[in-house]
């Protein structure tokens, strides 16, 4: 080629990153061990597996093959470590972080080669993208180990975390989640991808440069069957964080039902690139190369589902495939390249099938006329377009570089379009009318939006979806609360007061486990004896005397704001603190928790109330319960058998809480992070839709308006099985919140069989979040049942709660509990 030909085609020469120094670090060491307690060692199998470069089907090491006895190892090492890592300053903490960032920064060339060689990742996303933002991850947390006592008080360390992470950003996700688990005071067992360990392992190199306590952080390579199974079933792991496919998600929420094992998941997605007809469509093309190409498009949050204004639909789709024309595919070393390799055959299979799955069902494939290279997986951008929004293309994560392509005519059907997926991890929104973006913002069903922009990170700003898309964030301060617990937690149960709770009849299930105090009796004389005389010698429950009978009051269920049979016809007993019946309550079903969802699902609108609104409300229903004070007191004593004062004390915290929630609602708020780019990302707390509340049986009103006070403040609306065992307090509730104007559907109250109902609401799909306070096996049940569309529960394993406690019975582990973070990316700038 002369002079003249490259300046008329203006092609690029090659410009390769040299490999050599990678290659001799790699040379050196291999076969690599497992590295555990600062040292490596070797696998007990004694069996290696090779470690493939993608871009040329050739090994380039052989890392270690670990097994259960492995595993067991790294976990004793980390709750060794724990003891004295647990109990660093965090000033220490701190210093060790920051001077892992320094590290990564000085080793960041080789890290970046590594990276492109072992995963097959172009080098400019590596040098330019992942290793500046894992430094980032270290800094960042650094700074909140720092801050810890004073930022967090009253949260401890969960102890040893098992931490499993995927190829596509091997470097990346073993930074977002170790950084902000040695933060918190953690130690970490981190199993890498099969594919790409490598990075993983330079790692532990820093590791032990910076002179990490042995322990602290330990590496254990090998296969999800051997390894990653036996780090989730440990039973010494006290959290599991996650990140990779839903199917496996799924079943490592299943595995971990009822351990106790605290989870975060990240998982996949099918995220939405949305523009609309008013955008700037030259910055979409490159927004769209961002969204979808990046990585080869094996990006959980990737661009993949192209939603297009009908109108411009077919300038964007020309403009796009001259684009597409002009990407370059190849060597991931070369520094002019777009695009490297798939990182194994098994994927690339994989997105060849769903490709010829995507044509076979009709829709119209479009690939660039020039030619993969043929000696490792490479795969064309691709880009489909007359696809039906049902097509398995448009619903199935390809993890691939191919883009599916829709249109929509008006903002509305965009909103349900982009919302028509399983996933909830990310979105993207193209439009020059800032206004109309903000408005779309807080309608798509993610974790992430971007606005005029796509595919960015940072430290600060928490990432993660819900749904298929799993829960939990990482980054932000969001991400921290995964990697910590409120410190009386671990105060013994024995040390929880509890109320003293007189023998129930068999048939009614016992308070969540904790067993009544031997002193009941005693506690029970005085004022409960009187309240009984006087019921017996023709005396109400308010203490008026009357001749006649008492007219009979069967509270029925509560759903749409009006009280309704039970479908069954049937009614539960309630007894008093003798076994004698006090009463009926409806016996609901699975068709009442239907009705009740469908109800709670269909005053959405609540959310969209302002917060000023939701508070008035909250201190009418504080009011109102006010009026009543002293009936309600009554009830307890007569379901309870707990003396009058202890009674009475429950009914006024239980309005003093009505009113924290009615503090709370118009000041828990959200964050402005100041990322490094020209913009702010607004961090909104958003409700979680609709909760499932099945309440404790002790404290039967204030463990009711303990959970639905902070969920309906945050904008939820409710479906709430109250106490099996003395649920009339909840039923008395009725008339309470009819008169508060509050919405028909906010809180729907089925009662009946506790376990039963819950199990129905965590199976139901249109529920968003379940909450169980009850034994420890009906909570492994919900943990089991939430599996099916990955809703986030809280469950108590069967331990005892103090309700009357400011600290465990109110506050911000409850609104937390009752929203998640969006973070909405807002760039400035023409
Ligand atoms: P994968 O689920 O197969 O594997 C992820 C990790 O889990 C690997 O380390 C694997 O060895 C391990 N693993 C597999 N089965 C296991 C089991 N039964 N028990 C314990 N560990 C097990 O996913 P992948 O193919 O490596 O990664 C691609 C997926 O990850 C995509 O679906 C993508 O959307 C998702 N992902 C999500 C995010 C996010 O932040 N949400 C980020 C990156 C990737
Ligand atoms: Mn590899």
């Amino acid at each position: 080629m002369n002079v003249m030909d490259i300046f008329e085609t203006m092609e690029y020469g090659p410009a390769p990153e040299a490999a050599t120094p990678a290659l001799a670090w790699l040379k050196e060491r291999q076969p690599f061990g497992l590295f555990i307690n600062n040292q490596w060692v070797k696998p007990a199998s004694g069996k290696y597996l090779d470690s493939i470069s993608p871009a040329s089907a050739k090994p380039l090491a052989q890392v270690a093959a670990a097994n259960s006895t492995d595993v067991d190892a790294a976990v004793a090492a980390a709750r060794t470590a724990f003891t004295s890592w647990g109990q660093t300053p965090g000033h220490v903490r701190a210093r060790y972080l920051y001077a892992i960032a320094r590290h990564i920064q000085k080793h960041s060339r080789l890290l970046a080669v590594l990276e492109s060689l072992d995963n097959g990742k172009s080098i400019r996303e590596t040098r330019d993208l992942d290793i500046p933002l894992v430094a980032r991850h270290f800094y960042y947390h650094a700074g909140w180990a720092q801050l810890m006592a004073s930022e967090l008080p009253g949260y401890e360390p969960v102890g040893v975390v098992g931490q499993i992470i995927p190829w596509n950003f091997p470097l990346l996700m073993l930074a977002w989640k170790i950084a902000p688990a040695l933060a918190m005071g953690n130690t970490v067992v981190l199993k890498p991808a099969r594919y790409t360990s490598l990075t993983a392992l330079k790692f532990a190199e820093i590791v032990q440069e910076v002179g990490l306590p042995p322990g602290v952080v330990n590496i254990v390579t090998g296969e999800a069957s051997q390894v990653g199974e036996a780090l989730v079933k440990h039973p010494d792991v006290n959290k599991i964080a996650f990140t990779g496919s839903t199917d496996v998600g799924r079943s490592i929420r299943r595995v971990t039902a009822g351990s106790g094992k605290k989870l975060s998941l990240e998982l996949g997605g099918k995220s939405p690139f949305i523009v609309f007809d008013d955008a700037d469509l030259d910055s979409v093309v490159e927004g769209v190369v961002d969204a979808i190409w990046f990585n080869q498009g094996q990006v959980c949050c990737a661009g993949s589902r192209l939603l297009v204004q009908e109108d411009i639909a077919d300038r964007l789709i020309t403009k796009l495939r001259t684009r597409m024309e002009k990407l370059r595919i190849g060597d991931p070393l070369d520094k002019a390249i777009d695009m490297g390799a798939i990182v194994s055959p098994g994927q690339l299979n994989e997105i060849q099938r769903l490709v010829a799955q995507g044509v076979e069902e009709g829709a119209t494939m479009w690939q660039p006329s020039w030619a993969c290279p043929t000696d490792g997986y490479f795969f064309p951008p691709t880009l489909f377009t007359n696809v039906a929004p049902a097509a398995t293309i448009a619903q199935v994560e390809i993890f691939g570089p191919v883009l599916v392509s829709m249109t929509f005519r008006t903002p509305t059907e965009a909103v349900a379009l982009a919302n028509n997926t399983r996933y909830r991890l990310a979105a993207s929104v193209w439009s020059e009318n800032i206004n109309l973006a903000l408005d779309i913002a807080p309608k798509l069903k993610a974790g992430t939006v971007w606005v005029n922009c796509t595919n960015m990170f940072d430290a600060s700003s928490g990432f993660g979806g819900y749904r298929e898309s799993g829960y939990g964030r990482e980054g932000g301060k969001e991400g921290l609360y995964e990697y910590v617990r409120p410190g009386w937690e671990k105060i013994t149960a024995s040390t929880i007061a509890t109320p003293t709770t007189p023998t129930t009849p068999a048939t009614l299930a016992t308070s969540n486990g904790s067993s009544p105090s031997g002193d009941a009796n005693t506690q029970r004389a005085g004022e409960l004896v009187a309240d009984e005389d006087m019921r017996e010698n023709g005396h109400d429950a308010l203490g008026f005397h009357s001749d006649l009978p008492p007219i009979d009051r069967t509270p029925k269920l509560f759903i749409k704001g009006k009280q309704v049979r039970p479908d069954s016809g049937y009614s539960r007993d309630v007894y008093d603190s003798h076994g004698r019946v006090i009463g009926q309550v409806g016996e609901g079903n699975r068709k009442d928790i239907r009705n009740a969802v469908e109800a709670a699902h269909a005053a959405s609108g609540w959310a969209a109330g302002t917060t000023h609104n939701r508070a008035q409300i909250l201190y009418y229903i504080a009011e109102n319960l006010a009026v009543r004070e002293k009936e309600f007191a009554r009830r307890i004593v007569e379901q309870t058998g707990r003396p009058y004062t202890a009674a009475a004390e429950e009914v006024q915290t239980s309005i003093a809480r009505l009113f924290s929630y009615a503090a709370w609602t118009d000041k828990y708020e959200g964050a402005v992070h100041r990322p490094p780019l020209r913009g702010v990302v607004l961090a909104m707390k958003e409700q979680m839709g609709v909760i499932g509340v099945a309440c404790p049986d002790e404290y039967p009103l204030l463990g009711f308006i303990s959970l639905v006070a902070p969920a309906i403040a945050m904008g939820n609306t409710v479906v709430v099985i109250p106490s099996q065992s003395d649920p009339l307090c909840a039923t008395d509730c009725y008339q309470v919140l009819e008169t508060s104007d509050l919405p028909a559907g906010v809180v729907n109250i089925v009662t009946g069989e506790r376990d039963a109902l819950s199990q129905v609401v965590a199976e139901h799909d249109d529920v968003d979040a379940m909450w169980y306070f009850g034994t420890a096996d009906g909570s492994r049940q919900i943990e089991l049942a939430s599996a099916g569309n990955m809703k986030r529960t809280w469950v108590s394993y069967g331990h005892p709660r103090n309700w009357l406690d400011s600290v465990q019975g109110e506050g911000e582990e409850f609104l937390r509990e009752s929203t998640q973070v969006k973070n909405i990316w807002v760039p400035y700038g023409e």
